[in-house]
């Protein structure tokens, strides 16, 4: 058994993964689906940073040899010109951390993070791209330059309690990107449709939501990733909530793991669930009926930071097939053997065109299921997704669990 590291992630340094880094086996396990998995060479890959570099420095395993030669001194970050590059093409998908973790029992991906950080910390990092995404964060609470008082817009027709002045059995956490993109809006529009319909209490903070956090953590900024967890905790507290529904991927990922991994955490008190995990069960129960049919053949593509980061990969796949009509057909690359859709860790945001290519490279994997329409569950997903189906004027058609739950309704 390979020695656990006895901190908190977010706690850990460069020397807390000198071991890892030393015993790396260059087993390339990291870049490649596990054989049994295989259904094609064109689609056996998971790392998309490795698949659009083809550079073993760009790989995880690329990543523990260069803080292996940080730690022993043979190069000082400062004297390379690619490292930005290295350590900001990686998506944190998670795929490398499955698979390294459970052959080699290490954490690459965590690793991974821990040298964003260290050079946030030195002031040679971040992007300049995510500058601005942190200076909107400090600003306006938000990654999206966008004033506070526009971050509920979204539920003008929706009737929706406010949390702090109505006591409702759940805080649903709308996030920074479908709230303010009106592209996205819909995602969260349909989801409190369908809790209305199904009887669930739910209410919102409005103006008084903040930033989860994520992408300032998934680029190394730990400073900016803490202060945002204790205001959302102190935030939370005040309002007295207990159980908070997240349908973005990013934030359910950091509300649930990344929050309790923080040093010195106010102590949590509520719980975090996934909107699917609701869904779900209350299309098992009955509470939900699907009355009309979805004649249409239908691929989900498992967002990250649910699947992989988070273990949910059953719940959408059960509400998809309990729609009358709907056929559920799978892409090569599924649940943790997944394929990112390029958005995550701020790289479509610094890295558009690399971005592009991964998800391009699953809208092909969708097509050639023979699917008429992807499913996913994230709005980063959803947005990283659309590019390639826009730009290549593809016929496939994109939706998200809600649209299709709301058609069958
Ligand atoms: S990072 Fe892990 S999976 Fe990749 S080469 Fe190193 S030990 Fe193998
Ligand atoms: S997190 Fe994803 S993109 Fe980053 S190194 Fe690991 S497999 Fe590659």
């Amino acid at each position: 058994m390979y020695p656990k590291i006895d901190k908190k992630v977010y706690e850990r340094n460069l020397e807390d993964y000198r071991e890892m880094a030393w015993g790396d086996a260059r087993c390339n396990w990291c870049m490649n689906q596990w054989g049994w998995n295989v259904k094609s060479s064109k689609y056996s890959e998971i790392c998309p940073e490795f698949r659009y570099t083809r550079n073993f420095g760009y790989s995880a395993m690329g990543k523990f040899h260069i803080i292996r030669a940080l730690l022993e001194g043979d190069f000082d970050a400062t004297d390379s010109e690619e490292l930005l590059k290295i350590c900001y093409t990686c998506t944190s998908c998670g795929a490398c951390e499955m698979n390294c973790l459970r052959l080699n029992e290490k954490e690459p991906l965590k690793a991974a993070e821990a040298l964003k950080a260290y050079l946030v910390e030195k002031g040679l990092a971040p992007m300049p791209a995510h500058k601005e995404l942190l200076k909107s964060i400090k600003n306006y609470d938000n990654p999206w330059l966008q004033p506070r008082n526009k971050r509920r817009d979204w539920t003008k027709d929706l009737d929706l309690p406010d949390f702090n002045k109505e006591k409702c059995e759940y805080l649903f956490f709308a996030g920074c990107t479908p709230a303010f993109d009106p592209l996205l809006q819909h995602e969260i529009i349909n989801t409190v449709k369908i809790f209305k319909k199904a009887g669930v209490s739910i209410g919102i903070l409005g103006d008084k939501e903040i930033c989860c956090g994520s992408p300032a953590i998934r680029i190394g900024d730990r400073a900016t990733f803490f202060d945002l967890v204790k205001r959302n905790i102190e935030t939370f507290k005040q309002a007295g909530v207990k159980k908070i529904i997240t349908h973005c991927a990013g934030c359910h990922h950091t509300l649930k793991y990344d929050f309790p991994e923080v040093p010195d955490m106010p102590a949590i008190d509520y719980e975090v669930v996934h909107v699917t995990q609701v869904l779900e069960k209350l299309v098992a129960d009955g509470t939900i009926k699907f009355t009309k049919k979805v004649p249409m053949t239908v691929t989900w593509h498992d967002p990250c930071h649910i699947g992989r980061h988070c273990g949910i990969y059953e719940e959408p796949r059960n509400i998809l097939k309990a729609i009358p009509g709907l056929r559920l057909i799978e892409m090569e690359r599924i649940k943790d053997q997944g394929w990112c859709c390029g958005a995550g860790a701020g790289v479509r945001t610094a890295f558009p065109e690399h971005s592009f290519r991964i998800a391009e490279e699953r809208i092909e994997e969708a097509k050639a299921t023979g699917a008429e329409a992807i499913a996913t569950c994230c709005p980063y997903c959803e947005q990283s997704l659309s590019d390639p189906i826009k730009r290549n004027h593809e016929k496939i058609k994109l939706y998200d669990l809600t649209d299709l739950m709301l058609m069958a309704m």
